[in-house]
């Protein structure tokens, strides 16, 4: 029989949430290998086992997993009749072409009843494998540990253990709203929010009719490429051309840039409250551009009535870039598009604008009639992992 072996190290430690926490991991689990022949996903001695089918095949379901948040790590398993030569011969039959240059089996006995002690199993076990691979064994520091595990009625054994992603699983923390652009950064501070438990409801600001759809076609290639970390996810598309187009009318340009961002947190703030989203989380770093001076960042969050998160507050632009690389979100956000901010935007914005200057060039603006407009105005799509037929083409 086939299986994985899944340990949650982080979600161990969370005291009366645990069986919480392990049932939403289990549940993003059967969501992940979805469509992929698993029979049964299920909680056994303090670690998830996957039971592949006999159709199922490791790579695709290692695949998922890699992108669970909250496995610590996770290891191709089976099991086995408790017997020797059964075990060792189960073992080769999962092992595959892999050819270490060194490897130990390491055994223990849940149940004391088994005859052999554990340094007997292993070296029965460990001396058939050797015969039949010629591997060399090394008690000390192997290249591949064998681990089996006698039990009551069978022998449960697993090997190739593999980092999981860490983190919680995705809906352990509620929900949070991210300003999604087509850029860099966003989509990197959106995964490690859903890295620490959270959905994220993706908000994006485009100027389409007056600038082309590149925009919103970046920001959906970017929320289905992230969705599979979190299987469902809702993208809010906001026309924001107009809006820009009336501040322009009445704002001096260096206060533009500022007051453009005030106006999408607000705007977002409202979409978060709607979808029950508790806080705001943009890709802002300090010093990044002018517009992330701290006194900038202060005057910009000021206006949500909902926590603004900065997870990539303090990270160099270097780290960010390696970071969308390794996630793949780094070649759709180069693709050349006229972001919105670009379209009116000032050579030199402030970086200081002093808040009363802004609040003053606010009141000339019908605030609270332009979030609602936009908030009417925005397109909702929704993104599923694995992809269902339904969901939108483009
Ligand atoms: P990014 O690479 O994420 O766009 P950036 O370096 O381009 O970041 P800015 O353009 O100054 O930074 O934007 C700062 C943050 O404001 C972004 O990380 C994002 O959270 C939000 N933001 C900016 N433009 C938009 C937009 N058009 N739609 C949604 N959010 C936006
Ligand atoms: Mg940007």
């Amino acid at each position: 029989m086939k299986s994985f072996i899944v340990h949650y190290q982080e979600i161990a430690l969370k005291g009366k949430n645990r069986p919480w926490f392990i049932a939403r991991l289990v549940r993003n689990i059967r969501q992940a290998v979805g469509g992929l022949g698993v029979r049964e996903v299920r909680v056994l001695m303090g670690r998830i086992e996957i039971v592949l089918g006999p159709d199922a095949s490791w790579e695709a379901v290692r695949d998922r997993l890699s992108r669970v948040f909250g496995i610590g790590n996770f290891a191709r398993a089976g099991r086995a009749p408790l017997d020797v030569d059964a075990i060792a011969a189960e073992i080769l039959n999962d092992l595959g072409p892999d050819d270490p240059p060194t490897f130990r089996v390491s055994a223990r006995r849940a149940d004391k009843r088994f005859p052999l002690t554990s340094p007997q199993i292993e070296r029965e076990v460990g001396g058939r494998i050797k015969e039949a691979r010629g591997w060399t064994v090394d008690l000390e520091d192997p290249a591949l540990t064998i681990r089996v595990e006698a039990l009551t009625t069978d022998a449960f054994y697993s090997f190739g253990k593999e980092p999981g992603p860490g983190g919680l699983p995705v809906g352990a923390s509620g929900r949070v709203a991210c300003l999604l652009s087509g850029g860099i950064d966003s989509p990197v501070a959106s995964w490690r929010m859903m890295r620490r438990g959270c959905r994220v409801l993706f908000v994006h600001f485009h100027s389409y009719p007056i600038l082309s759809r590149a925009s919103q076609d970046k920001a959906r290639e970017l929320a289905r490429l992230l969705t599979a970390f979190q299987f469902d996810s809702r993208l809010v598309l906001v026309p924001f051309g107009e809006i820009q187009q009336r501040v322009v009318l009445t704002v001096a340009p260096p206060l533009r840039v500022v007051i453009y961002r005030r106006l999408m947190l607000r705007i977002a703030e409202r979409i978060a409250r709607a979808n029950r989203a508790q806080a705001l989380v943009t890709g802002e770093v300090v010093g990044q551009v002018a517009s992330q001076t701290l006194e900038n960042l202060s005057t910009i969050g000021s206006v949500a009535g909902l926590p603004v998160l900065r997870p990539l507050i303090g990270m160099d632009k270097d780290e960010i870039t390696a970071e969308a690389q390794r996630l793949g979100t780094f070649p759709i956000s180069i693709i050349p598009d006229q972001d919105c901010c670009t379209l009116f935007t000032p050579r030199h914005p402030a970086t200081k604008a002093r808040r009363h200057e802004i609040e003053l060039a606010e009141s000339q603006l019908p605030i609270d009639e332009i979030v609602t407009g936009a908030v009417g105005a925005a397109a909702i799509e929704e993104f599923h992992f694995p992809p269902r037929a339904a969901d939108v083409e483009t």
